[in-house]
């Protein structure tokens, strides 16, 4: 009786033992087949496209290590340092080398651009100051400045601000005729006051593109005024590989290319920090992907390209009169424009003012800016 009852302990021990192995079998296959299941659905599909080699190459850490747009606070609309149309200071800047607007273009001109310049492309790198282009590692860049004629005191409008003065980069006037006195993406606020370079060029029948890394440019588009425009991300990669993607589609004859991560970088971690040195490092690379596309095309030759900046920074900030906030860098490289370090200091609204010329048509009588006629000099 009792060895009886023994062996059937024996035996239902032996048997829950085997339900267990059962149980531990059953539970490794299902760690086995689902484990990686959800370790794929983890891991597949990133929603940032910027995870190209290049960008790897490039070492910036800026998009690899920190993808959400919201560590970047001037990448999204909320950044207004000048909300109010009252807090507007002195419309132009101090330095005018131009203050009166003549004709153009006329005879008188000893300066004429090359009439094979067909194209101008503008690449605006928001928030580089001319002494962190200095400081940090820029091959390209440098290498574009000894073909080029070069201002590292150009300067910006007040208020020193994005919109404020990418308005007058392409629109050749001073904040109280093109009436942008915000900066942020605000429906309400209504559109730049015209004409813009986009504008004049695309009634003369040329074609107009802008690729930008800031939603709050929409302000500077008037009807019928860009054929192209592309809010391409807020990510420098993001603008460039749409922007190698228009050039390889057939160069429009006026485009526009901004570059937000320097800013970016600039409010996150200090402007001339070694971050932002880096920011500056992969917009340096990412230029001259920019340029070799236009190469590869056989845009060069019929090209005008200007490298500037809106503005410049200090500590987290910009938006004052600071020399700091205020100066920028200006770069003209083309056909027909002999290397210089420039004795003409470009205004804000000059750029729009030398693509228009470049390109042969008139300049609006209404217009602040003057085409800065040393690069063509011989
Ligand atoms: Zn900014």
């Amino acid at each position: 009786m009792g060895r009886g009852r023994k062996v059937n302990l024996v035996a239902s021990f032996s048997a829950y033992l085997s339900r267990l192995t059962f149980l531990l079998v059953i539970l490794i296959v299902m760690g086995c087949t689902i484990l990686p299941i959800r370790v794929a659905i983890v891991f597949t599909p990133t929603p940032f496209p910027s995870l190209t080699p290049t960008l790897t190459l490039s070492a910036t850490p800026t998009s690899i290590l920190f993808p959400t747009v919201t560590r970047f606070p001037s990448a999204t609309p909320t950044f207004t340092p000048f909300p109010a149309p009252t807090r507007l200071p002195s419309v132009t800047p101090t330095s005018t080398p131009f203050p009166t607007v003549t004709p153009v273009p006329s005879p008188t001109f000893t300066a004429t651009p090359s009439p094979q310049i067909k194209y101008v492309v503008i690449i605006s790198l928001d928030g580089l100051r001319p002494d962190a282009l200095e400081q940090a590692n820029t091959p390209i860049l440098d290498d574009l400045r000894t073909k080029g004629a070069y201002s590292a005191a150009a300067k910006s409008v007040l208020p020193s601000v994005t919109l404020v003065n990418h308005a007058s980069m392409l629109g050749g006037m001073s904040p109280t005729k093109h009436g942008i006195y915000w900066n942020e993406d605000n429906p309400n606020l209504g559109l730049i006051n015209g004409p813009t370079l986009f504008s004049v060029a695309h009634q003369a029948g040329l074609s107009t593109a802008m690729i930008v890394g800031k939603s709050k440019f929409r302000h500077l588009v008037l009807p019928d005024s860009v054929d192209i425009y592309d809010l391409a991300g807020y990510f420098d990669r993001q603008v460039v590989n749409h922007a190698l993607k228009v050039i390889q589609a057939g160069l429009p004859n006026v485009l526009f290319i901004h570059l937000p991560n320097i800013d970016s970088t600039g409010h996150a971690l200090g402007w001339m920090s070694p971050g932002q040195l880096l920011a500056i490092y992969e917009a340096d690379s990412l230029v001259g992907e920019i340029v070799t596309a236009l190469d590869e095309g056989h845009y060069l030759n019929q090209t005008l390209l200007i490298i500037t900046a809106d503005h410049g920074g200090n500590g987290l900030k910009h938006g004052s009169d600071s020399v700091e906030d205020t100066t920028v860098p200006w770069l003209a490289i083309g056909t027909g424009v002999p290397p210089r370090i420039l004795k003409t200091h470009p205004v804000m609204y000059d750029t729009a003012a030398t693509a228009l010329y470049a390109l042969k048509l008139p300049i609006p009588p209404e217009w602040d800016g003057r085409p800065i006629l040393e690069i063509f000099e011989k």
